[in-house]
């Protein structure tokens, strides 16, 4: 079976009973790119381009701004800006201003680590399916994850026909951990509320500060 990625990222990531295994890859991802757009990217005329092109997203702004590298960093902010002041024509009415905004707003949008890494991860989550599909040692492992954040779980459905033959069986499977990862998230939430009963008060267990923000991961995936 030819892959479209590499597997040992993926095998290692749902075997390690992390709360998403997706995440776990994107961060490594994501590090990757971070560490690449301090380093050889800064000079490749074909990253700079890109660069020049997309920019860098608040988020991967502050990751490069925290890395080692402000003169590479410099240099590639100088050449986004004069991308960035290319973008702006003279505007004259107020509906041209509302338009000028609204284009300008489009480009300011994007991110090339952002674009990057959602490439990786739809790769990924093409090759969960198939290696579902294939290896059936894979699919065990499979079964004993934890689920997924809700991003990563639409991006498996997304790419779900890629089991082939044994979509439907993938599906079954894929719904059935996520519910149960979700069921999982509403009893630790009502455990951490029951915590504040008064009838509680006296107890020497406290409410697990992990509660909410691992229910925001599995809403909305990685984002503190
Ligand atoms: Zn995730
Ligand atoms: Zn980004």
């Amino acid at each position: 079976m030819q892959y479209h990625i590499q597997t040992d990222p993926i095998w290692e990531a749902f075997k390690s009973d992390c709360d998403c295994p997706l995440c776990a890859i994107y961060e490594k991802t994501e590090s990757r790119l971070v560490e690449q757009y301090l380093n050889e990217a800064v000079m490749e005329p074909d990253y700079r381009v890109e660069v020049n092109k997309y920019g860098f997203c608040a988020k991967h702004l502050s990751k490069l701004f925290a890395g080692k590298n402000k003169l590479g960093l410099s240099l590639q902010l100088a050449t986004r800006i004069a991308t960035v002041r290319g973008n702006i024509t003279p505007v004259k009415t107020h509906k041209q201003a509302v338009k000028q905004a609204e284009k300008l707003n489009k480009t300011m949008d994007t991110c090339v680590i952002c674009r990057t890494a959602d490439e990786n991860m739809t790769r990924y989550a093409y090759t969960v399916a198939q290696m579902f599909a294939c290896e059936p040692e894979f699919r065990q492992v499979f079964q004993k994850s934890n689920g997924f954040c809700m991003p990563h779980y639409t991006l498996l459905l997304a790419e779900s026909n890629k089991a082939g033959k044994l979509t439907e069986i993938y599906l079954h499977e894929l719904v059935y951990l996520q519910n149960k990862s979700l069921d999982r998230t509403v009893h630790d939430l009502d455990r951490f509320a029951q915590m504040f009963d008064y009838r509680n008060a006296g107890s020497a267990v406290r409410p697990d500060p992990d509660t909410i923000p691992d229910t925001i991961r599995k809403l909305k995936g990685r984002i503190i």
